[in-house]
Formats: structure tokens, C-alpha cells, sequence
């Protein structure tokens, strides 16, 4: 139920049910739809469901990650989840169903004082900027690789370039095919952006943003939440820190399946569970 990417084919498969995203459909229709999944005869039930809300995103992005709109936005997403909570009940699923929340990133608090304009240090045309702020992804045309690395090296204090044969081992982001041969980033609270983005936000044609996600996984404002509960997992236990990529081996067990190759510690997985 709008799960981020669940509208995509993945090696030519697609969830039984899904629905192409649409940020007009009110949360609480979600919720009753993934419900209503639940109410089919079981042959026709699905096994794992997923649900997204963006609420705490786009107040993060629009007022900043300390403001009373994401304060309010977190009460909403708290409020979706009980109706969610209350419809298992209802249907005496709750004992039966396991039931993970997780964010997939945090959000860092940004201003228009701490910006970094890629214009003033490098020409680059629309086709050639595939990602920006906080990150940077360049596709430089042919032949223009090495000066565009060159002028964005030490161009600003806040923002770090790499090609990205060389980018942070951590990041795992590396060796795909669509991985931008350049790669930058900006320092936690910077921005980094063109200045046409600039001139909209004077304009009025952009809303100016306040919060922003993208930055180093290191940086402790990019950590999101996980909170599970239900019959697989252990009660009362609060686990060190985990990335997400872990969480997969656990659904994996908690479902029967043979989990496919990935990067997770199945020991990570099992310390979450029963
Ligand atoms: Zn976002």
C-alpha cells in the first residue's frame, strides 16, 4: 500500500496487490485497505503487507525536524497506526500478526544561510545533474568528467566530491551501473543546490526547505526508528542501533522464506527474535 517501490516489477514480479502512489489518498484509506486485504478468504490473503505514510517527511522537509508541524505530524502517523492497531483487534489478528515500523531516514534541520551554489564553481546543464541536495550525482558528458571533478574538489569547505570508485566503503555505492561516475555530498545542516533553486525560493515559485535527509548514514540525525512487536519478536527489549538492511533477514524468517542474497547479518536479525 504505496510501500516505496512496491509499483515496480522486480525481476519481472509484483506484489499480488499494489497501487501506483498517489499522496492524495488519505491515510486512513490505507490503512483500511491493508484491513481489507486482511478480510479476503485466505487463499486470496496476502502474507505481508506494507504500509507508507509521508506525513513526517513532508513536514520535515517544509518547517524542520524540530518544529510543532512535525511534532503534529508524528501525533497523525501515531493515530494511523492505532486505527491499524484496533482493526487487528477487531478482527483478533492482534496476538497473530507482527508488526514492524520503521522510517528510512531521519531529517536534519537546513536554512538558507548554509548553501552551497554548484554554479559558482562549475557549468553543468540540466541532463548532467542526476541527484542533488544533500547529495550530488553527476553524469558529465563526454569528456568532461575529470574537469568537472576538478572544479568541484575543494570548490567549498562543506561539500566533498569523489569519483565514485572512491566513495566511502560504508556507503556500499560503488558498482551499480546507474551510480553517478560523480558523487558529492555536503556537510549535516548544508544544502547544495543550482541557483535556479535559489531564484524560485526568492521568487516564491519554491517553498524554502527547512529539513533535509540524504547525508552521511553516519550523521546521528539521518538514524530512523524501528519499533517492532507481535509473536516472532522478543518483549520489552530495547536493541543497539541497527541499519535497515538487516531487517529484511528477520521478515524473511518470520515469513518461511529463504531470504534472497543481501548484505544483512542474519545474527543482527536473530537477536530481534523469539
Ligand atoms: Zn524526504
Amino acid at each position: 500500500m504505496f510501500w516505496v517501490g512496491s509499483e515496480a516489477p522486480i525481476e519481472g514480479i509484483r506484489p499480488r496487490y499494489w497501487k501506483p502512489y498517489d499522496g492524495k489518498v488519505p491515510a486512513n484509506d490505507r490503512v483500511d485497505q491493508v484491513l481489507a486485504w486482511l478480510d479476503l478468504p485466505s487463499a486470496e490473503r496476502p502474507r505481508f503487507l506494507t504500509l507508507y505514510f509521508e506525513d513526517t517527511d513532508s513536514a520535515g522537509h517544509a518547517d524542520g525536524p524540530d518544529s510543532p508541524a512535525v511534532r503534529e505530524a508524528i501525533r497523525r502517523a501515531d493515530g494511523y497506526l492505532g486505527r491499524l492497531l484496533r482493526g487487528l483487534e477487531r478482527r483478533g489478528l492482534a496476538g497473530a500478526v507482527n508488526v514492524v515500523v520503521v522510517s528510512d531516514h531521519g531529517m536534519a534541520a537546513v536554512d538558507s544561510s548554509r548553501v552551497v551554489v554548484l554554479d559558482d564553481y562549475v557549468a553543468l546543464d540540466e541532463d548532467e545533474v542526476v541527484d542533488i541536495n544533500p547529495t550530488l550525482g553527476l553524469f558529465p558528458r563526454a569528456g568532461r568528467g575529470d574537469p568537472v571533478l576538478r572544479a568541484l574538489s575543494g570548490a567549498h569547505p562543506r561539500l566533498t566530491v569523489y569519483p565514485r570508485e572512491q566513495t566511502p566503503e560504508r556507503w556500499h555505492y560503488r558498482d551499480h551501473p546507474r551510480i553517478p561516475p560523480i558523487v558529492g555530498v555536503v556537510d549535516e545542516g548544508w544544502q547544495v543546490v543550482q541557483r535556479r533553486t535559489i531564484l524560485d525560493v526568492a521568487a516564491g515559485r519554491l517553498r524554502p526547505t527547512r529539513g533535509q535527509h540524504g547525508y552521511d548514514p553516519q550523521v546521528l540525525s539521518m538514524r530512523g526508528i524501528f519499533v517492532a512487536a507481535g509473536p516472532a519478536f522478543k518483549r520489552g527489549v530495547t536493541v543497539p542501533a541497527l541499519e535497515n538492511v538487516h531487517i529484511y533477514n528477520a521478515l524473511a524468517q518470520i515469513l518461511g522464506l529463504m531470504p534472497a542474497r543481501n548484505d544483512g547479518d542474519p545474527a543482527v536479525a536473530r537477536s530481534l527474535l523469539r
